[in-house]
């Protein structure tokens, strides 16, 4: 557990859905004015029906424009000699499907590009001024029912990569012993021994390949931990703990994703480090953009992320609730440093609690320890599965 932890409970997984997809803002400063286009506004509607968003780009000129390049899920669209206007209005991406989408200026030309989880199909045109509108360029996307991974809607019929990479963080380890309970027991030794039983279990699948964050009792640093796990292109990090309260009564196991809020302020330290940043979004560099655009990227992508981490962790807390009492049948989400990759969804599972005595005992036991990687290892199936990650 750790201490700077603001917890929020949320009623229910829906309302988790509603606070990121409203939260999700691009945040454009107005670059300087010139005689070129301005562009205004971006709007965006989409239809669940159709599956078909709609992109609207409003300047009080005729916009130049080309498409760049494009693939069955991505394009890229340069509009030439065109500004951000200083009264732009930040639009709301509201969008399940959008995995990356990017504004960045290039000398006297914006770059958008979209990236999406799903193929689709695109269609652009211009409008003239009509009513209140004035110049517009509009771009359709229709989302197609296959996912840009191939794998079809509620079929999970082909499996899209051959080996999926989990990394297992034991938390805590060394100088860091994490909870301690009354018998003595400390947090960084039961879970380093219930990421290697999960390890273990997880090696005799197929598709996955697990990775140890740590496999011995020594300390790594947090942005450590996130750093192997990047370096091992993991598709999903988990992170074990033991809990613990001052209520000794508290029992029973929990499962947290990062929240917004810890988001937010994360994309600004990531970019303040420039050696981390180059990498971070698919690849894509962003140390040459402005700085705001950046955030811009990294707080969609990192908001893409944890849409995935609630997903993930309530198959997670389901499992978790057949063998183990449960803290909170609610997913909470903390500013966990530990789970602030950008782009890889991660999860914190707190086992249960050393605080609490009969817990302590429990969490020593082989046949707990076990259950616990087992409940983990059938959730990480099932998360795979269905095609979550
Ligand atoms: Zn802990």
């Amino acid at each position: 557990m750790y201490e700077d932890m603001i917890l929020y409970k949320l009623a229910n997984k829906i309302n988790i859905f509603k606070i990121i997809t409203a939260s999700i803002f691009l945040f454009i400063t107005p670059l300087q004015a010139s005689s070129s286009s301005d562009l205004n506004k971006i709007r965006t509607s989409y239809d669940e029906q159709s599956k078909k968003l709609r992109i609207v780009f409003d300047s009080n000129k005729k916009i130049n424009y080309l498409v760049k390049d494009s693939s069955s899920n991505y394009i890229k669209i340069v509009f030439t000699n065109i500004k951000i206007s200083k009264s732009f209005q930040n639009p709301k991406i509201n969008n399940r499907y959008i995995d990356t989408l990017k504004v960045s200026r290039h000398k006297s030309n914006l770059h958008f590009s979209l990236k999406s989880k799903r193929n689709f199909k695109y269609k652009y045109f211009s409008l003239n001024p009509n009513g209140k509108y004035g110049y517009r360029y509009v771009l359709d996307i229709t989302m197609s029912k296959i996912s840009s991974n191939n794998s079809i809607d509620n079929t999970p019929k082909k499996i899209k990569k051959t080996k999926f990479v989990i990394a297992i963080d034991a938390g805590h380890g060394g100088k860091d012993p994490g909870a301690v309970g009354r018998g003595g027991t400390l947090e960084k030794d039961i879970v380093l021994s219930i990421s290697r039983k999960l390890y273990k279990l997880l090696k005799k699948e197929k598709n996955i390949k697990p990775v140890l964050i740590r496999n011995k009792d020594h300390y790594i640093s947090l942005r450590q931990r996130i750093k192997k796990a990047r370096s091992n292109k993991a598709d999903l990090f988990i992170s074990i703990h033991a809990d613990a309260a001052k209520n000794r009564k508290a029992r029973g196991s929990s499962v947290y994703v990062l929240s917004q809020h810890g988001a937010s302020s994360e994309a600004a330290k990531w970019l303040a480090n420039k050696e981390n940043s180059a990498d971070l979004v698919g690849g894509v560099s962003i140390d040459d953009k402005e700085n705001t655009l950046a955030q811009v990227i990294l707080d969609l992508s990192q908001s893409a992320t944890i849409e995935t981490s609630i997903k993930a962790s309530s198959i997670l807390l389901s499992k978790l609730g057949k063998i183990s009492k449960l803290h909170s049948k609610n997913i909470g989400q903390a500013g966990f440093v530990v789970l602030k990759s950008p782009d890889i969804p991660s999860i914190l599972v707190e086992t249960a609690f050393l605080s609490n005595s009969k817990e302590e005992k429990k969490l020593r036991t082989k046949k707990f320890q076990n259950n616990i990687a087992k409940a983990l290892r059938d959730g990480i199936i099932e998360i795979i599965k269905k095609g979550i990650i």
